[in-house]
Parts: structure tokens; sequence; C-alpha cells
């Protein structure tokens, strides 16, 4: 007889695991299914592991109101998991006359997300708190902090299976079909498997593997874009002990400094639209660009001192010509499939909102 299973997570990036943690927590049986041979090797263990504040998502979008839920959790599950993280702060810095209004709208739009500790800092105020940095004015946020993602994913195992939910590695699904009463699940090597409910949380594969869940109306699957990110780290030690981030433009939120727990500081990610998702080496040219970019707040990094390290691909919804998209969270209730949810361009702050997606999943799937 086929096995069957209440709830079952495809992916176990640090979304299907804050999903299947919450399902589990709620009294679910849970199977994650994860293509791969370990846990959040893919978007996942490839971002810049901020704790975005939630300042400049549009208002009332499930991007800012997931992200500052999100970052509330976060910062509590941390404390008492003991994940590692620093609440350490950014600045936003106008290194153009015209910038210095964007920060007042930028501080507008963060409070009407609910994000109220922004403060507006001259020149000399940021300089103070911050040597190295040259800009006109600045915005500190005081929320913004980092994370190690990895240690948060395996803190999210454990809670997992401690509820007794289980991790299949080694488990890519190829295909779903879908009935009156439960959806048949069919992996790449052939075990079928049905579930009750079907949270679909493979990252850049979601609408792919969507797509080939046999009883979904295709209109409900969006066309993937991919936005890479590349990243450059610092040879030697960074001067700066908060993140800095310009003013945001088009599809990213500039080339920006982000530190690690260890005190790394990398620059990025920039935007590069690529038609393949595996298309993950860093163009060493690439960083010709952020010289230029990086000076204009940071004057004196030297010359030869970014090395080319890693890239991230952004699980885009929208391409590169079109208006950007929010989170993609598909319920029973937008496609008529009873016990499936579709996570779709879960792009940042999806590390962020991590947990408050995962309550918004158990929600939907909660009767
Ligand atoms: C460059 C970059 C920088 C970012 N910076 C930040 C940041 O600073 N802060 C922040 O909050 N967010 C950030 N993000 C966003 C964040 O990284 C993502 O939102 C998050 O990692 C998405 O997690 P996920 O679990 O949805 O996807 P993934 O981590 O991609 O996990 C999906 C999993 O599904 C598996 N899978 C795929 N297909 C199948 C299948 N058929 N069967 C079984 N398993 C399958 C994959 O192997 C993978 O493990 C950034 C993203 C990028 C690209």
């Amino acid at each position: 007889m086929m096995e069957q299973v209440d709830c079952v997570v495809i992916g176990a990036g640090v979304v299907g695991l804050a999903v299947a943690r919450a399902l589990a927590l709620a009294g679910h049986e849970v199977l994650v299914l994860e293509a791969c041979n370990a846990i959040g090797t893919q978007t996942s263990a490839r971002n810049s592991e901020v704790i975005h504040a939630g300042i400049y998502y549009a208002k009332d979008s499930l991007k800012a109101q997931l992200c500052v839920r999100g970052k509330a959790l976060l910062y509590d599950y941390c404390a008492e998991r003991n994940v590692p993280h620093s609440r350490c702060g950014k600045f936003i810095v106008a290194t153009a006359d015209a910038q210095v209004a964007q920060l007042q709208a930028i501080r507008a739009k963060a409070a009407a997300n609910g994000v109220n500790d922004l403060v507006l800092l001259t020149a000399e105020q940021a300089r103070a708190a911050e040597p190295a940095l040259q800009c006109l004015a600045a915005l500190h946020s005081p929320s913004t902090g980092i994370v190690d993602s990895h240690a948060l994913m395996l803190s999210l195992l454990a809670d997992l299976e401690n509820a007794g939910g289980i991790l299949a590695l080694n488990s890519p699904l190829a295909r779903a079909e879908i009935a009156q009463a439960a959806i048949t699940l069919i992996a790449e090597e052939g075990t079928q498997l049905r579930a009750k409910s079907v949270v679909n949380a493979a990252g850049l594969h979601a609408p792919a593997l969507a797509a080939r869940f046999a009883g979904l109306a295709a209109r409900h699957v969006p066309t993937p874009h991919y936005a890479k990110g590349n990243y450059f780290t610092l040879a030697g030690r960074a001067p700066f002990s908060h993140l800095i981030y310009p003013v945001p433009e088009a599809a990213g939120l500039g080339v920006h400094l982000t530190l690690d727990l260890g005190g790394q500081a990398k620059f990025g990610p920039d935007v590069q639209w690529v038609d393949n998702p595996d298309d993950l080496v860093v163009d060493a040219r690439r960083g010709d660009a952020f010289y230029a970019e990086v000076r204009k707040y940071w004057p004196d990094l030297p010359d030869g001192a970014l090395q080319p390290a890693y890239a991230g691909m952004r699980p885009k919804i929208n391409g590169p010509t079109e208006a950007a998209r929010d989170f993609c969270i598909q319920g029973p209730k937008d496609h008529g499939v009873a016990g499936l949810v579709n996570l779709f361009g879960i792009e940042s702050p999806g590390l962020t909102s991590s947990l408050a997606i995962g309550e918004c999943v158990a929600e939907l799937l909660a009767d």
C-alpha cells in the first residue's frame, strides 16, 4: 500500500524548515523532502545573513508584514536558542544632494510599515559613529542585524525532529498528482507517497515543480526569473561596525557592506539577470564596478582589496522590466486545491521572514 503522510514540505531551505517546524509544532505529522544531501545548501546558504528591519517594502505587502513580524520572532528565537546573531544596526547613507531628501522618504516608508526607530543623522553624527564613512547624511536603523543562518537552520531542524517531524535528504520530488482527498507525490526514483497537505518550498525551482503538479491550473504558476547577486569580500578588516547601505536603486538594495559574525566584511550583492539558476560563478570583472560604488561612501577602499567571493540567486517572479512582485504565498483559496501551499518569489527578506512565513502557512493549512 502507498505510504501516507499528513504534511509534506518540499525543500529544506530556511523557509521550508521554518514551515515544517511550525506545522510540526501545530501537531501535524511532517515529512520534509530535500533534493540535496544536506539542508540549506541553496539560496539559504548564499545570502547576506541580514536580519532586515522592514524598511523598504510597500505598505501592507507580505514582504513588509512578514519581515517586521519575522524580525521580532527571529530575535526572540535566536536569544532563546543561542543562535549566534548580532543586533549591530545599519546606516543608510546619502552621498549626493538628491539622496538627502530620499532618506526622509525612506524613513516615512519604514514608519508606514511600523518601523518607527529610524534616526536621521547629520554627516558629523554619522562620522562620530563610523569615522571611515563619507556621507552627507544617514539614517540609522538600530533593529537591523545579522544572524548565522546555518545555525538557525540546524535549530529549526532540531525543533522539527523533537516534534516528531522527519527530514529525508537526497529525495528530489519529480511531480505530483492532485486528487479529491489527497495529493500523490512521485519522487524522482519512482517512490510514491500520499499526503493530505503539501507545501512547495522549493525556492528557485518552486515554479517549475508546481508546473508538474497535475491538477493545478497553469495560470497559478508564475514564470520564474533569476537575478544573480555577486559578492566580493574585503581583504583585511573593515573599519565599520554597522552595516552600510547606499540609498537603494532599481532591483536590489545597492552595493552595500555587510559584516558576518566574525567581523569579515563583504560587498554586494549586485544585480545580474541571468537565464540559468545554476549560474553561480562570480565574474571577477564585475568587481571593477564595485570600487566606484563603494568609494562613494568609503573613499579609502584600497585598490585591489576586493576579492570575488560567492553569488546567490534571487528567485524572482518578475522579469527585469516588470514591476517588482511581492512574496506569493498561494493557498487553497487562491488556486482551489485543498491542502496545497505554493511559495513563489521568496527572495529577500525571506530569511528574516522565515518564522513568520511558517506561522502564515500553518494558518493556511489549519482547517
Ligand atoms: C543574493 C541574496 C541575498 C539575500 N540576502 C538576504 C538577507 O540578507 N536577509 C534576508 O532576510 N533574506 C535574504 N535573501 C533571501 C533569502 O536568502 C531567501 O529568501 C531564503 O534563503 C529562501 O529560502 P527557501 O527555503 O525558500 O529557498 P532555498 O534555500 O533555495 O531552499 C529550497 C530547497 O528546495 C530544494 N529543492 C528544490 N527542488 C526540489 C525538489 N524537486 N525536491 C526536493 N527538494 C527540492 C533545494 O535543494 C533547496 O534546498 C537573499 C537572497 C539572495 C539571493
